[in-house]
């Protein structure tokens, strides 16, 4: 049996038993303009399917969503590509960290899923297929705009430009990547629309309501509209359950048990099938780049809302 009768309580005891908690971890330094996040940040916001909101902390602060924005580059992928997207990147874990380049050569430029750096690069590429940058990052920024029903969430230029500068991994990756032709477009174009898309700023109010239409079969519950099939919803949810917290994906799977996807600005998006999305957000990173607080926040919710699909 569930026991959210009173989601908003749960929630408050949740942000309550996080305080202890704040500042643990490393916030990521590798993008300067990401440095400089205060640590001691933390937010959370539940929306259901039955049309219940609960926040508490600092729900409403936005923040960078770096690589949950894969999730949603994912869902448009999809929309354009269908099935051959999974000929150009694969649904495996890989083991490894985010932006790891060993598996690509082995793999022959495969990269083993789409929320690892290499094959979210891949899922950019065909978000950019016949449309000039500019065009691109407008598209995935209308999209989340739609998704959070909010006009206010954009990209925040700073952070793009701190990861323009920086980005010699991921430049890499797109280069070996451009080299076994599994990239179409300009290496240039695609790291400009993959660092501004990562370079999204949105609140945990706002991702969980963006996240909703995974929760429910692809489909906003809000106006019904069709954002996805149920059948890609089912895949995207079952890639951020193996795949989404990198090397730590089996440990989010054993301490939370609900798909999931983390980025390096502290964030989490998780996913409670047919009942919630959730999203937390506390900037000091583990060893694996996942938000340290942000992972023990969703333990304690899954423990007490009982909402882990295991
Ligand atoms: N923009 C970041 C990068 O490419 C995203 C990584 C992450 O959030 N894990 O390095």
């Amino acid at each position: 049996m569930e026991r959210t009768e009173n989601l908003a309580d749960i929630v408050a005891v949740v942000c309550r038993d996080m305080q202890a908690h704040l500042g643990l971890g490393r916030v990521a330094d590798y993008i300067p303009a990401l440095a400089r996040v205060d640590p001691r940040h933390f937010g959370i916001a539940v929306v259901t399917c039955d049309g219940r909101t609960a926040c508490a902390g600092d729900a409403d602060v936005p923040f960078s969503i770096q690589s949950i924005s894969k999730v949603f580059t994912l869902t448009l992928a999809l929309d354009r590509l269908g099935a051959p997207l999974w000929n150009r990147v694969g649904h495996e874990p890989s083991g490894s960290s985010f932006n790891s380049i060993v598996q690509l050569e082995r793999e022959k430029g495969i990269p083993r899923n789409p929320l690892i750096n290499a094959g979210a690069l891949v899922v950019t590429d065909v978000v950019l297929a016949g449309r000039d940058p500019a065009a691109a990052i407008a598209e995935i920024a209308a999209f989340m705009q739609a998704r959070a029903d909010d006009p206010a969430v954009s990209v925040d230029p700073e952070v793009a430009g701190s990861e323009e500068q920086t980005g010699f991994r991921n430049a890499s990756l797109a280069n070996f990547l451009r080299a076994f032709e599994n990239l179409q477009n300009p290496v240039t174009d695609v790291l400009e629309v993959y660092f501004n898309q990562c370079a999204l700023r949105m609140s945990c109010r706002q991702l969980a309501r963006a996240g909703l239409f995974l929760a429910h079969g692809g489909i906003d519950p809000r106006n019904d509209a069709k954002v996805t099939t149920p059948v890609r919803a089912r895949r995207i949810n079952a890639v951020m359950m193996t795949c989404g917290h990198y090397d730590a994906s089996g440990d989010f799977a054993f301490r939370v048990g609900l798909p999931g996807k983390s980025g390096v600005g502290g964030g989490i998006l998780a996913i409670a099938p047919h009942r919630a999305a959730i999203a937390v957000w506390s900037p000091g990173l583990n060893a694996s780049g996942n938000s340290l607080v942000g992972v023990l926040a969703l333990e304690r919710l899954a423990a007490l809302t009982r909402w882990s699909v295991f």
